[in-house]
């Protein structure tokens, strides 16, 4: 099987409600998203999605994503996407890093490498959890009060886990976490994402004062978390400084966090997020997992991951497709349905877009005959 054509389109997905990262640093409206149609001679078809948060959260670029699919397109055009990591080293000596412009391209091979094996992309990495996964909401929010009513609009959703976005001023962060944890129900899943926004003294004055709660990437480095996280009672996770294999080996060996957050996106793809995994269970540490942004497919990418990780290791998935007022599959895939995302059992991804919902046309490349 070669792949002959990647057919690159691009999508704006207006957020429904405008989010503000971490106390009110950046905010969000739109996000910038790529698909990808990936055409085989064998006549299966596989898609992908890139979507970045923004271009101010982490080092990701919309339209940089298009520029390295142009990029690694020759290098791709030909290849059998059934051998991922063919494909993998392919796009590695093309564009070395730039790994956000290449998790299009792995999901949608490991789509296609799914159809041709009749399996669902989790069955073919290796079997999987079929129990629904819960899905993290993200409430971005600035006052007591607004963290109030986003929670609330979740849980009339259904939603049992919740990702709370704090960091900036310390005694407005202790009151809003105080707030949050005196409304917490009973089996909640609750982590308090900091998305770099401390410095050290500022982590270890929260953390002081709120001793039994999960912070997640409290401050911009792993240094910087290395100094502060064993001062911590509770778990801390990171995932804006969890990118490479490398850093994984780190993090677990060090002992610098107790959760991974995993990103598709961030991390180049389902190929390289399962080796992150397998070096979480090896050491002991639980996972989120989270394709970054984006539509159903994404959502899709990283429910098929999570259902790689052993039930008692995956705390939550964390889903875009209620956040954002488009939907390219018309309510197809896996949706919300009481605060949880089922696994596909169609094979590969299992789910496609309506190609007349997909914006703009981007490139098309085409092998050579
Ligand atoms: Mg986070």
């Amino acid at each position: 099987m070669k792949i002959t054509r990647l057919t690159v389109y691009q999508v704006d997905l207006p957020l429904e409600h405008p989010y503000w990262l971490s106390a009110g640093r950046l905010k969000f409206e739109c996000l910038d998203a790529t698909l990808i149609k990936v055409d085989t001679d064998a006549g299966i078809t596989g898609w992908g999605e890139g979507t970045p948060w923004g271009h101010t959260y982490v080092p990701a670029h919309g339209p940089g994503i298009r520029a390295g699919i142009e990029t690694m397109a020759p290098f791709v055009l030909g290849r059998d996407p059934r051998k991922l990591l063919d494909v993998e080293r392919a796009m590695d000596l093309a564009l070395p890093g730039h790994l956000y412009a290449k998790s299009p391209i792995d999901m949608a091979c490991w789509d296609i490498a799914g159809q041709a094996a009749g399996l669902p992309i989790a069955d073919l990495m290796g079997g999987c959890s079929r129990t629904p996964r819960p899905i993290a909401s993200s409430v971005g929010a600035k006052t007591i009060e607004e963290t109030r009513a986003i929670m609330e609009r979740y849980r009339a959703r259904g939603y049992v886990a919740h990702s709370v976005k704090i960091g900036g001023d310390v005694a407005r962060d202790i009151a809003r976490i105080r707030d949050v944890e005196a409304r917490k129900r009973d089996g909640e899943i609750l982590l308090y994402d900091v998305n770099r926004g401390w410095s050290r003294a500022q982590a270890l004055q929260v953390m002081q004062a709120c001793p039994q709660v999960t912070f997640e990437q409290p401050c911009e480095t792993l240094d910087d978390i290395a100094a502060i996280a064993r001062k911590h009672a509770a778990p801390v996770s990171v995932d804006e400084s969890l990118v490479t294999l490398q850093d994984a080996a780190r993090i677990a060996r060090d002992g610098l966090a107790e959760v991974f957050g995993i990103k598709l996106n961030r991390v180049g793809g389902l190929t390289k997020a399962a080796r992150i995994r397998d070096i979480a269970l090896a050491h002991g540490i639980d996972m989120f997992v989270m394709a970054t942004g984006g539509t159903v497919l994404a959502d899709t990418e990283a429910l098929h991951l999570a259902a790689t990780i052993p039930d008692d290791a995956c705390r939550a998935v964390w889903a875009c497709q209620d956040m954002i007022t488009v939907d390219i599959a018309d309510g197809r895939g896996p949706r919300n349905e009481g605060g949880h995302l089922h696994l596909p059992e169609a094979p590969g991804l299992g789910v496609h877009p309506d190609e007349a919902a997909l914006g703009q046309l981007r490139a098309i490349y085409e092998m050579a005959e």
